[in-house]
């Protein structure tokens, strides 16, 4: 088996992760796994590092489909056994003039970033390996001060609060949407927003249960900075390689950080 450290990250052919992918292949002492639901346009990304002189390597990864996170952790653990980085940056957002009714995009919404990301972590942590890395793409819109409800904010800045309990409360916010009470029950507006924050709660989370294992593995939530990426049409003043900054600072064990908000200029922000 090879002792070479591995990292992955999540929904990389395009926008940040294409250039956290990037950034690691320059930085980062290991092989890089670019990973994308789609082969063909994961073949594509590869295809562009290449030409820029980088050698990832490649594997189908859809974090929806919980068959292909279990073939890849599977591949992984046979060919490398273990990672050493796990960067979770597969995510979706619906745009501003979308049309699909609120309960609908946020049931969208957080099955993606919420609930196929937990499911994915759920899948892949087992390999971990011992000083391990996880990144979690979340977003300023992540940050806690987004909810409106004083009360919700209690339960999911609770420090006692479990992965079930987080999960339910997620499916309130999905609840409250779809029966278009989600405003009044002080969830806010922006499903978006939501699921970052429910991603935002359950690095806390994560970096609590890993710490049991004594296992050195530190969980950290990054926000990357506002990214001209398909994501935001373009419209992010920002660079994919600006966007990649802090996770791959973080990736390779940047100040030793655990559980924090990371902003992108890798400083620690107060959740
Ligand atoms: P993009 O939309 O440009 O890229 C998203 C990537 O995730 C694509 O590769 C997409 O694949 C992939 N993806 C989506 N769903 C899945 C899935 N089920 N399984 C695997 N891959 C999937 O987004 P950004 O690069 O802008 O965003 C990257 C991360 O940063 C996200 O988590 C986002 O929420 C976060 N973020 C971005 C900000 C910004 O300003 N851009 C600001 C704050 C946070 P495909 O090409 O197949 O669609």
């Amino acid at each position: 088996m090879s002792l070479t450290k591995v990292a992955v990250v999540t929904g990389s052919n395009k926008g940040i992760g294409y250039a956290i992918v990037k950034g690691l292949c320059e930085k980062f002492d290991g092989k890089v796994y670019l990973t994308s639901r789609d082969e063909g346009r994961g073949q594509v990304a590869i295809n562009e590092l290449k030409k820029l002189g980088f050698n990832p390597a490649f594997h189908q990864l859809d974090i929806d489909d919980e068959e292909s996170v279990v073939k890849f952790r599977d591949y992984i653990k046979a060919h490398e056994g273990g990672i050493d980085v796990l960067v979770n940056n597969a995510a979706i957002a619906f745009k501003s003039n979308a049309t699909e009714p609120t309960g609908i995009q946020a049931e969208v919404t957080l099955k993606t970033n919420y609930f196929n990301t937990l499911r994915a972590c759920e899948i892949l942590f087992p390999i971990l390996r011992p000083n391990g890395q996880v990144i979690n793409l979340s977003s300023y819109l992540g940050h806690l001060s987004h909810i409106q409800s004083p009360e919700l904010r209690a339960k999911l800045s609770d420090p006692s609060l479990t992965k079930e309990q987080l999960s339910e409360l997620m499916n309130q916010f999905i609840q409250d949407a779809k029966n278009g009470v989600h405003i009044e029950r002080g969830w806010g507006n922006f499903t978006y927003s939501v699921s970052k924050v429910g991603l935002s709660a359950l690095s806390i989370i994560q970096q609590k249960e890993l710490d049991k294992e004594n296992k050195n593995i530190s969980v950290n939530f990054v926000h990357p900075g506002y990214v001209g990426t398909d994501m935001t049409d373009f419209k992010g003043p920002s660079t994919i390689e600006q966007g990649a900054s802090a996770p791959v600072f973080l990736a390779l064990g940047g100040h030793n950080l655990k559980g924090q908000f990371v902003w992108f200029d890798s400083s620690v922000v107060d959740w």
